[in-house]
């Protein structure tokens, strides 16, 4: 009895410090770190996000530093699976926990921190939610996390030049978060999306809740006709997939509200929509209600 015992707390423990990043290759010397597609949780750090590494001769560029101290430990750890280079430049691409709560880790280590410039005021706008969020879902995995907001920002577009990688880093309005940013890659045709692309699992239409917003920065990402899009969830894909999961839901949610609204519908009729064309994205049970409410409630004021 002892023994399996003891060999129930050695699994338990391994699930626990090997938690649940994989690492995917998108092109030479860029990769995606993809974690769960579920809640933040203990076993995860918080990252149930995916982030992207650029491999350079002068360092690496990670996207996005994960929503704790450990977290962003888990995610160094893998990018040592990947390079021995050291992680020079962090990008946080949003200001949702899980792309910036781990600056502080990469800070100490001599990274740069760049975001958006309203990324930078979100992120003080809500580091204490944020906090005591992620302390309710991820208990002891949030020691050691200090909030360090990003040190270098720009309003709309920087140019970002490391080893032979250049990087065009784009504002173009509120995509889930208000302050995102895509990150355009041209060399390998990738796009870096942020949580402007949830694949896998069903987005939130809030923080921000600007669908309009988000529909255009969609439709301004594909017109460089990425190859490879690392989303801000979920697992690589090329554009048309990014497509399916993302924009084709928001143009879903805005074509359906509109029908309630010019029908003089209410919020009730909104929560009843029918959904089940976007059932394969997984959360959906939790979160397709929600987007409904809220896009109902931005619309109302537009009519
Ligand atoms: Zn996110």
């Amino acid at each position: 009895m002892k023994k399996i015992s003891l060999f129930l707390i050695l699994i338990v423990t391994m699930v626990a410090t090997h938690a649940s990043l994989e690492v995917q290759k998108v092109a030479d010397n860029v990769y995606a770190l993809v974690g769960e597609t579920t809640q933040r949780s203990p076993s995860n750090f918080g990252n149930n996000s995916t982030h992207g590494v650029i491999v350079t001769k002068e360092g690496v560029i990670l996207i996005d530093s994960g929503a704790s101290y450990l977290g962003a430990k888990e995610l160094h750890q893998a990018v040592q699976t990947i390079t021995d280079q050291p992680i020079k430049i962090v990008i946080n691409t949003g200001g949702q926990d899980h792309r910036w709560l781990g600056n502080d880790y990469f800070q100490q280590l001599g990274a740069r921190i760049i975001a958006s410039t309203k990324t930078q005021a979100d992120q003080k706008t809500r580091a204490d939610y944020h906090l005591t969020r992620l302390g309710s879902l991820i208990g002891k995995s949030l020691d050691g996390t200090n909030p360090v907001f990003a040190t270098e920002v720009f309003d709309e577009k920087m140019n970002l030049k490391l080893g032979k990688v250049d990087l065009e880093l784009l504002h173009f309005g509120a995509a889930h978060t208000v302050g995102d940013i895509i990150i355009w890659m041209p060399s390998t045709s990738t796009m870096f999306a942020g949580d402007a692309v949830f694949n896998d699992r069903m987005l939130g239409v809030g923080p921000a809740r600007d669908i309009h917003s988000w529909i255009s920065v969609f439709e301004k990402m594909a017109e460089f006709k990425p190859k490879h899009i690392v989303p801000g969830h979920g697992h690589i894909s090329n554009l048309s997939v990014a497509t399916k999961n993302t924009y084709d839901y928001l143009t879903f949610l805005k074509t359906e509200i509109s029908k309630i609204l010019d029908n003089d519908g209410d919020m009730l009729e909104a929560s009843k929509i029918d959904q089940t064309e976007f059932h394969f994205l997984s959360g959906h049970q939790d979160i397709a209600g929600k987007n409904a409410q809220w896009v109902f409630e931005t619309m109302e004021f537009d009519y």
